[in-house]
């Protein structure tokens, strides 16, 4: 049967491709032993490729083969490839038109569940990490809201998420020893009341889509983001001047500040609502350390609302709202199991130095769009508050190695390297 926690007392896979991408950079080799996981973001990386940006010549097989002779106890999947990909955005749009679920299913997951089922790999950990910033689209850029667009309206529609993910969740969890968890975005997208509930309402929704609840065996939450794990000087409950911090500019009313308080709420949510008692909570801490000189080491002393927060924060972002290769990142937390509660793991699965999309046209044959939140110059739009957004320039594509951004990630590591 399964464990509790896929993570604990296991050796993760170390992902020798990103492993040798983090080492062609001066100093990664102090980190090129962490377990990353693997993204399967198109059809063709189930059997490897060649001339892909963001995956190399190893497929599923390969991967898991290479598991197995490290000796790995658990090695983790990105599974990530829904019809009508990243709806409200445009850097990392995949091969599938928002009409294809028919081949979701039969090209790409089913071929997926048929490798992982192969007895060889029986004591291994395969932990599925299900498809990244979807679900909480059909909640947040739909309808009349300010950031709705047409494709997050034509996947709420046609159901190819909620039935896709619940088609995943069913192939992937029936294993003893697959492990599935969920995406659930980051404080910064859906700590407010008015998409808190609701997404985890259609969280359970894809679940039962499955035919069983228990085929979530978790979430995770900041993958491939920069949300703080913890703020210790901006908590909801933080007074300034006889204000709130919520009504600071940078908190905007949300509930949470932080990953950690955000995860563990969550988790409490999804359980009050009907997922499994045992659910655990992954937080991707690949790139939310935010240390280095900014770093604040204490509470500013200003009375003004916005100034205490913006000279208390640990996120230096602009804007919580920007997620592409943001300027001042460092590493987050290394992996570690079971450090919270509530919490099976940190986690690496973002690989540290890959891009989140190119900061100005870059044509491809990878389906990867052009989106300005990725252009430094670009001033924003209402989904970020209409800010600048924050990227670093000169980056490539999506999914493609970005020397100098792992250059700066790691100067500003925290815990530091
Ligand atoms: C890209 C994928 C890539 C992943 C990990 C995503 O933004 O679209 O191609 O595999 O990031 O770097």
């Amino acid at each position: 049967g399964k464990v509790d926690n896929p993570y604990a007392g296991a050796k993760g896979y170390v992902n020798s491709e990103w492993k040798a991408k983090a080492e062609s950079v001066s100093g990664g080799s102090r980190i090129s032993s962490n377990p990353t996981a693997v993204w399967i973001d198109r059809i063709a990386a189930i059997n490897g490729t060649s001339g892909s940006s963001s995956n190399g010549s190893m497929g599923v097989r390969d991967h898991l083969d290479a598991a197995l002779a490290q000796g790995a106890g658990y090695i983790q999947f990105v599974i990530y490839n829904l019809p009508g990909r990243d709806c409200a955005a445009l850097a990392s749009n995949g091969e599938l038109g928002p009409n294809e679920l028919p081949r979701y299913k039969a090209e790409y997951i089913d071929p997926i569940a048929a490798i992982q089922a192969d007895t060889k790999y029986r004591n291994l950990r395969i932990i599925n990490i299900v498809e990244i910033d979807s679900l909480p689209n059909l909640v947040t850029n739909v309808g009349s809201a300010a950031g709705a667009t047409a494709t997050c309206d034509t996947m709420k529609a046609n159901g190819g998420y909620v039935q896709g993910i619940g088609y995943a969740l069913n192939k992937l969890g029936a294993l003893a020893n697959t492990y599935n968890y969920v995406d659930a975005a980051h404080h910064g997208w859906i700590g407010w009341d008015s998409n808190f509930n609701p997404t985890a309402d259609i969280m359970l929704e894809a679940a039962r889509a499955s035919g069983n609840v228990k085929n979530v065996h978790g979430f995770i939450t900041n993958t491939a983001n920069y949300s703080a794990l913890r703020e210790p000087f901006v908590q909801p409950t933080t007074t300034v001047g006889g204000q709130s911090v919520r009504q600071s500019k940078w908190v905007d009313w949300n509930q949470y500040t932080d990953e950690l308080t955000f995860a563990q709420a969550f988790r409490n949510r999804l359980v009050s609502i009907g997922f499994d008692s045992g659910i655990g909570m992954l937080i991707d801490t690949s790139r939310n350390g935010w240390g280095g000189s900014a770093r604040p080491t204490a509470a500013s002393t200003s009375t003004n609302v916005d100034t205490y927060v913006n000279e208390s924060r640990i996120d230096r972002r602009i804007h919580a709202g920007n997620w592409c290769n943001q300027a001042g990142a460092g590493l987050g937390e290394r992996p570690t199991a079971a450090p919270a509660t509530g919490i099976d793991a940190y986690v690496w699965v973002k690989p540290p130095g890959e891009s989140d999309g190119s900061s100005k046209l870059i044509p491809n044959t990878e389906g990867k769009g052009f989106d300005q939140m990725c252009d430094p110059a670009y001033t924003g739009n209402a989904r970020n508050g209409n800010s600048m957004s924050g990227a670093l320039a000169d980056a490539p594509i999506s999914g493609a190695f970005f020397p100098a951004q792992l250059t700066q990630l790691m100067a500003n590591a925290y815990p530091a390297l």
